[in-house]
């Protein structure tokens, strides 16, 4: 099976290099060629552009920021779902809206192509470790072809039966990640206006039941004040509004959501984008 994967930002980058150190041989592609090189030194063919990536290829894997990104890459008028093989597969593991995923494999089956939303968990050190988990928009035959490469770059890959679930189950997730950061937040500026050691905060509410246990990941980043980018804080903000307009979709409006939206929104326009999702809390405390 011919393997291209598409898009070496900081996931791609770390699940292609686990496919590599496997010994699975790959073709890779990304936007900014540069980021390319690393892979090439651990054997990756390197395509210079996203048609000859595809051309080839068996399987296609995806790793882009967001909706728009991936329909550029592959659903635009000068995008290379056309040039795939037909009969080839291509499984998209960006984090986009549910709807988006079943655009994506209605435009795939017209040109023959099989298409599964495998959207992940886990963030650049899961990925690194190949400990994510795969929510897979299709059966457990679906992706049984799929699911020992899959393996490689993760530990658990879940079946959500048809086209669009895995993303759906990705937005609940991300919607919950954003909002207990902001939560976690909130209590650590209650509780350091009570005049409680913001160390001692930081050190013990992970421990309790009542916090998120992600949060402890993400107590060195508030106690140092620097927030080194595992998540981008405007991806984030993508899932946040996919998941509010996903809902308001069927006239329904999530409070939470929508606030703890306003507020990475007012992140990302106070210049923190890149930095790490948690970096909200600087802004909240700025
Ligand atoms: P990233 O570092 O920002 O990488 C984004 C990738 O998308 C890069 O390869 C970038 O290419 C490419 N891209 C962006 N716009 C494009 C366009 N218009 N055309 C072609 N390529 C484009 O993001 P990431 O952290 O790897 O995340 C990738 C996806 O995984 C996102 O959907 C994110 O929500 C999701 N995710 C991230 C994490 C995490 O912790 N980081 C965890 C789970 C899921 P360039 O290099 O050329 O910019």
């Amino acid at each position: 099976m011919k393997i291209t994967f598409i898009g070496l930002g900081i996931m791609g980058q770390a699940m292609a290099s686990n496919l590599l150190k496997n010994g699975t041989a790959l073709t890779v592609y990304n936007r900014s060629l540069e980021k390319a090189e690393p892979l090439r030194a651990l054997g990756a063919t390197v395509a210079q552009n996203a048609e000859e990536a595809v051309a080839d290829a068996d399987l296609v894997i995806s790793m882009l920021a967001d909706p728009s990104a991936v329909d550029q890459t592959f659903l635009s008028e000068s995008g290379i779902l056309k040039h795939m093989k037909p009969n080839s597969t291509w499984i998209d593991c960006s984090t986009v809206d549910p709807e988006f995923s079943r655009i994506s494999a209605a435009a795939a089956q017209k040109s023959e192509v099989a298409f599964i939303d495998a959207p992940v968990a886990g963030s650049k050190p899961q990925a690194e470790a190949a400990v994510l988990s795969f929510f897979v928009g299709t059966t457990a035959e679906g992706i049984a072809p799929f699911e020992a490469l899959l393996l490689q770059m993760g530990q658990k890959v879940i079946p959500f039966g048809t086209a669009g679930q895995g993303s759906s189950f990705k937005m609940v997730v991300n919607m919950l990640l954003g909002q207990s950061m902001v939560v976690f937040s909130e209590a650590i500026q209650l509780g350091t206006a009570l005049n409680i050691d913001p160390e001692f905060l930081l050190k013990t509410l992970p421990k309790l039941p009542v916090t998120t246990p992600f949060t402890a990941l993400k107590t060195d980043n508030i106690s140092s004040n620097t927030y080194p980018t595992h998540f981008p804080l405007e991806h984030m903000l993508k899932d946040l509004r996919l998941a509010t307009q996903a809902y308001s979709s069927a006239g329904k409006r999530l409070a939470v959501a929508e606030t703890v939206k306003a507020q990475f929104e007012g992140a990302a326009e106070a210049g923190k984008s890149r930095q790490d999702f948690s970096a909200i809390h600087a802004y909240l405390t700025s």
